[in-house]
């Protein structure tokens, strides 16, 4: 089993979902007291949203490739940036690692086309749903992503930053993010990307009104198939 490198904290509350997630999945696939192999960096939060709000991504790039050259050289054979936003940093990150990333939208790309999604819904941080980077990766996988109208951009990503982040689960969000995603069927998407680490923390996947994909539970699982890829090829 490799050592899976989790450059996390952004928020904690998404990356103990991961620590969990990846720890069931090698439970399930090997059963018995196997866990995970991992390699844990968690960053304080609070440093990384300064850098966001100030645009100064070259130095987020730097401040997470750091932690990821310090998980590769503590034995971690990949890492995972476990958040979609800092995924604007992804190629700085890999470079400094020297291992491989494992790329949350590129792993999310393959789940929609697995299953003939083409124009999904992005609900995200403001970050990701209007800097770019997003939706120009998904579209080399020849997925085109949709993002909500401006208003309820900002009602997705503030609900991230000032609840979701910080732990708070209101009901009343959840609503606000069932009527987004109801008014966005007139917009001819099919199917929810819930693009941020915390918004399955918010909403269940698996009963929205469109078919939805976690990016945290698909980023997790991506993980735990390249660490465990020699056993399960021997078992196949
Ligand atoms: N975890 C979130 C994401 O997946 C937001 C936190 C951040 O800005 O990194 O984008």
């Amino acid at each position: 089993m490799k050592t899976i490198g989790l450059i996390g904290g952004m928020s904690w509350e998404s990356t103990a979902v991961y620590y969990r997630r990846i720890n069931e999945s090698v439970r399930a696939l090997r059963g018995g007291l196997h866990s995970a192999e991992i390699a844990l960096r968690s960053l304080d939060f609070n440093r990384v949203v300064e850098l966001q709000k100030a645009g100064r991504w070259e130095d987020a790039g730097t401040l997470l490739g750091e932690a990821g050259a310090g998980l590769a050289r503590g034995g971690a054979a990949c890492v995972l940036i476990c958040t979609n936003t800092m995924h604007l940093v992804s190629e700085p990150v890999a470079r400094l690692s020297g291992v491989p990333l494992i790329d949350i939208i590129d792993e999310t790309a393959a789940a929609l086309k697995a299953d003939g999604r083409r124009n999904p819904l992005l609900l995200a941080t403001r970050y990701t749903m209007e800097h770019g980077f997003y939706a120009e990766r998904m579209a080399r996988h020849g997925i085109s992503v949709t993002v909500p109208e401006c208003d309820a951009r900002g009602i997705v990503h503030d609900i991230i930053f000032d609840e979701l982040c910080q732990g708070l689960v209101e009901d009343g969000s959840r609503r606000r993010y069932l009527d987004i995603i109801e008014q966005s069927r007139a917009r001819g998407v099919d199917s929810v990307i819930l693009g941020c680490t915390e918004i399955s923390l918010l909403v269940d996947p698996n009963s929205l009104p469109l078919p939805g994909y976690d990016s945290t539970a698909i980023h997790a699982d991506a993980a735990v198939r390249f660490a465990l890829a020699e056993e399960l090829e021997r078992a196949a």
